[in-house]
């Protein structure tokens, strides 16, 4: 055997064991150090997107600049629904919200805003307390998929917390869709145990299909919700 087929074989052994390692489920393999944050702040490893200051993580739905209100470290719904910038596939998301302290409407028309996970698939944010509407619409919804296990809605202008984990569904190799889920938790209370999602759950007009990433998007209902602190941990 020559020099050049030894360093072929070498270079061939190497990827393998490069393969062998991307492939290791995820508990097989020694965990990278994360420090955590405290009280809801982003551990260290999080992409944030909004810190209470600026819009520069996002943009409008139709790609124009953002025109939400930021103040007192939360931004409040004003014109359009906002994207992120950047696109997801599979994440951990943090974020707080709160629908207006003074009441207005029923129904969807109270608080109505939400969460859309590539742009298509909506956890819903409403003001869910003493406010009935049909159950897979209340807050914390997946909304039209799937009511939350339990009403964990705080009173009007409190703030409320989200925490989400977001698997998509997938185009699979032979052309069927391998359904993602969601985990979500409300206020800490869990609302969203590991539930599947379809890939033709989309809310959206605009963006259908599954797909291995998209925006984050957060909407204009016509209401005056406020969020802040938000961040996402890529998981994958
Ligand atoms: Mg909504």
């Amino acid at each position: 055997m020559n020099l050049r087929a030894i360093s072929l074989l070498r270079a061939a052994a190497a990827s393998v064991v490069l393969v062998s390692f991307a492939a290791a489920p995820a508990g097989d393999r020694e965990p990278a150090v994360v420090t955590p944050g405290t009280a809801g702040a982003p551990p260290s490893d999080a992409i944030v997107l909004f810190n209470g200051k600026d819009l520069s993580a996002w943009k409008s739905d139709d790609g124009s600049e953002p025109k939400w209100k930021v103040e007192s470290g939360n931004m409040e719904v004003h014109g359009k629904s906002l994207m992120t910038r950047q696109e997801f596939g599979a994440i951990q998301l943090h974020l707080e919200w709160a629908s207006p302290a003074e009441v207005k409407g029923e129904g969807q028309g109270r608080g109505n805003s939400g969460v859309y996970f590539q742009g298509r698939y909506e956890i819903q944010v409403l003001d869910s307390y003493q406010n009935k509407t049909y159950f897979n619409g209340q807050a914390a919804s997946f909304y039209v998929h799937n009511a939350p296990l339990v009403n964990a809605c705080r009173k009007p202008g409190e703030w409320q917390t989200y925490d989400i984990v977001f698997h998509p569904p997938k185009p699979g190799a032979d052309g069927k869709v391998q359904p993602g889920s969601f985990t979500v938790l409300h206020n800490g209370v869990l609302v969203q145990d590991h539930i599947p999602v379809l890939g033709d759950a989309s809310v959206s007009a605009k963006f259908t299909g599954a797909t291995h990433t998209g925006p984050l998007m957060l909407q204009d209902h016509g209401n005056p919700v406020r969020y802040r602190n938000i961040w996402v941990r890529k998981l994958d």
